[in-house]
């Protein structure tokens, strides 16, 4: 029986694998479906992880953290987990290829994954110039234009946030209303460096090698517009990675709100004992691999107090 099954390999499972092994526990595995670092490592610059000082790339920035994490005892295995399920007092984790384990304490860090929007050259440019992530990489576009996608909330919060950085934000929406909440909808249709291009749909992002030139964008009267930006910030849905709490019958294991975020508490706790969820996947996650480290420690420090 383990002590801690850790699911996710990403910020918030290498540092609860840092914290629970230092804090103690023994018997802590975390199961990781490909190489440990996360989504964080398709980046090719962050500037905003506390204590390193370089422009870097995720691969860089996430190099060092298995070793760290595991220098105390923490158990890596390459494997995908189908589901977790409770039985008793413990779970049951339930391993691609029909193998089980029995552990006394989940943290779930399986982490989000942003939708692709399906564009000719979003695939090519990804990473240099397509982005799903302001917060991330706004600032490379300071006093410049850039582009946003999407008619939801996220699309028009970040707009709003990139305007604060770039000279001028477009943002293209396939209709002409949008999803988002209507206090924030007023916001960007009277903000003065948004201009809003609506009932149009982007066909084509180009470039060369040094990243995005522009986009193609056709409106419903089959209009062709040459925008000239070298930023586009797709926002067109998040996939939350809850795959694993979803049971046979459809439920899931512990309580998710209407997108399928786990909810949890300031301390990570999920509505089933012993079930913790640390990072992106979590409600309210501002999606940022230092909240996600700091999660993941936090979780981690609750499975090392209820186990003494
Ligand atoms: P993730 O990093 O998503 O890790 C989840 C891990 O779980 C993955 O490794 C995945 O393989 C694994 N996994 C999923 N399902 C299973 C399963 N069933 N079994 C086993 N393993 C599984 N944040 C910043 O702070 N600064 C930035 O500059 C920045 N730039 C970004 C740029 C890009 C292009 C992207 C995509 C994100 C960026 N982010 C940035 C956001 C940051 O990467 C995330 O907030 C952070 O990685 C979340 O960490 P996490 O551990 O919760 O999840
Ligand atoms: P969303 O609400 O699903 O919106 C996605 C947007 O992208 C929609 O406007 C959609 O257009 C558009 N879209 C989808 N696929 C597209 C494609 N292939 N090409 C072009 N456009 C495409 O996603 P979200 O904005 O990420 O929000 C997800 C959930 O989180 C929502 O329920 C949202 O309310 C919530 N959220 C809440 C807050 C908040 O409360 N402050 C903040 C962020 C997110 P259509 O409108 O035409 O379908």
């Amino acid at each position: 029986m383990l002590d801690l099954a850790i699911i996710g390999g990403g910020p918030a499972g290498l540092t609860a694998g840092l914290y629970a092994t230092r804090g103690g526990l023994k018997n802590v595995v975390m199961y990781e479906k490909g190489m440990p670092g996360g989504q964080i490592t398709q980046s090719s610059e962050i500037e905003n992880y506390p204590g390193i000082k370089e422009v870097v790339t995720g691969m860089e920035l996430m190099e060092p953290w298995p070793e760290q994490c595991m220098r105390f005892g923490l158990k890596h295995e390459m494997a995908e987990v189908t589901k977790v399920e409770k039985s008793g007092d413990y779970f049951i984790i339930h391993i691609a290829g029909g193998a089980k384990e029995e552990a006394k304490n989940v943290i779930v860090c399986t982490g989000s994954t942003p939708k692709r929007a399906g564009i000719k050259g979003e695939d090519e440019f990804y990473g240099r110039g397509v982005s799903n992530c302001a917060t991330c990489d706004g600032f490379f576009y300071k006093d410049k234009e850039v582009a946003v996608l999407g008619g939801g909330d996220t699309a028009l919060e970040e707009a709003l946030y990139l305007a604060n950085i770039c000279s001028k934000v477009y943002l293209i929406h396939r209709r002409d209303t949008f999803r988002a909440a209507p206090s924030t909808v007023e916001k960007v249709t009277n903000h003065p460096k948004i201009e809003l291009i609506l009932e149009s749909q982007v066909k084509e992002i180009y470039g060369d090698a040094s990243g995005v030139n522009g986009l193609l964008i056709e409106d419903k009267a089959g209009n062709v517009r040459d925008l000239k930006v070298p930023g586009i910030f797709i926002f067109v849905g998040m996939n939350v990675n809850n795959e694993v709490l979803k049971q046979d019958d459809g439920s899931f294991l512990c309580d998710v709100n209407e997108w399928g975020e786990v909810i949890v508490d300031l301390s990570m706790r999920t509505s089933v004992e012993g079930l913790f969820a640390a990072g992106d996947i979590r409600i309210e996650a501002p999606k940022q691999v230092v909240c996600a480290a700091g999660d993941g420690a936090t979780a981690a420090l609750q499975v090392v107090a209820r186990s003494h």
